[in-house]
């Protein structure tokens, strides 16, 4: 029965007939005023660029439904979800997951209303005190993520594009970044692969996790604005098959051609003189190992 309901829930989320039903289930990462009070004036409007960003992209992709998602803000959760395994140990990954997907039904049966499609828990965290995020997740069994985010509306641009990272992971996309710089692989990792010249690009494939600004750097987003749904992604989360057409050019708007930020890429990504990550943290794991899990 599991492994029926968990196969038609994962067949009917890239169906794309009706809305995915998803939730963000705000934590407080460190037990600080300052994250709490953050968590307290979060509302739907925080997190309604992600809608419009799958609306905007779902359409370049011909998906005729008018809302793909419809995201909500459930009630704080107090406690932290199962850490996962430091390594990729198969055995302790699917151990974790498993624990985890149990804590995630769990610790929601209180909150009012049917449960969601797909359940993400944002952990925030005061950028004073925590400069290093965690590594954030998703995953497609269970459709579960865990996204580790700032308390600060200076970086909730940024956050709003790592929720949407790890929830295209819970409906199949796969890590389009590589190496040790974690630099976006070409060219599925970029939007737009075919331009001339290459760099710099203007957008981050979503899933490539940073803007090229050339071979040998990235920079991350400061928001979704900035951000594209590349091919191999569509047809991942079944927005295109194998042998549709291209999607249509991007949707260009005045707040698209401001300027680039001055490539810091190698150095770390600061904010108000803060150390916010030296790497794309919130990207860095992922699903590497949640994609391979099986128990
Ligand atoms: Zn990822």
């Amino acid at each position: 029965m599991v492994v029926i309901s968990s196969y038609m829930t994962r067949a009917r989320s890239t169906s794309w007939q009706e809305p995915l039903w998803v939730t963000v289930y705000p934590i407080n990462g460190d037990g600080s005023d300052v994250t709490a009070d953050y968590i307290e004036r979060l509302d739907p409007d925080t997190f309604s660029s992600i809608e419009q960003f799958m609306i905007g992209e779902a359409r370049r992709y011909g998906v005729s439904l008018q809302r793909p998602v419809r995201l909500e803000l459930g009630r704080l959760i107090e406690e932290l979800p199962p850490v996962p395994p430091e390594s990729a140990n198969p055995v302790k990954v699917g151990l974790w997951s498993l624990r985890f997907r149990w804590w995630a039904r769990s610790i929601i049966s209180d909150q009012p209303g049917p449960p969601p499609d797909i359940k993400l828990f944002v952990v925030y965290h005061d950028p004073e005190q925590n400069p290093v995020l965690a590594h954030s997740l998703g995953l497609q069994k269970g459709m579960l993520g865990v996204v580790h985010v700032f308390a600060s509306s200076r970086a909730a641009g940024t956050n709003n594009f790592v929720i949407t990272h790890e929830m295209l992971h819970t409906l199949g996309a796969t890590d389009k970044y590589a190496g040790a710089k974690n630099l976006p692989i070409y060219p599925h990792g970029y939007a737009a692969p075919d331009q001339i010249p290459l760099y710099p690009q203007k957008y981050a494939e979503v899933m490539g996790g940073r803007i090229p600004l050339s071979a040998t750097d990235a920079t991350m987003p400061q928001g979704l604005k900035q951000a594209r749904v590349g091919l191999i992604t569509a047809r991942e989360i079944r927005w295109a098959d194998s042998t549709g057409p291209e999607p249509g050019p991007p949707v260009e708007k005045a707040a698209d051609s401001r300027p680039h930020r001055p490539d810091h890429s190698s150095a770390p990504l600061s904010m108000a003189g803060t150390v916010l990550s030296s790497t794309p943290a919130p990207l860095a794991r992922s699903s590497a190992a949640a994609h391979s899990l099986g128990e």
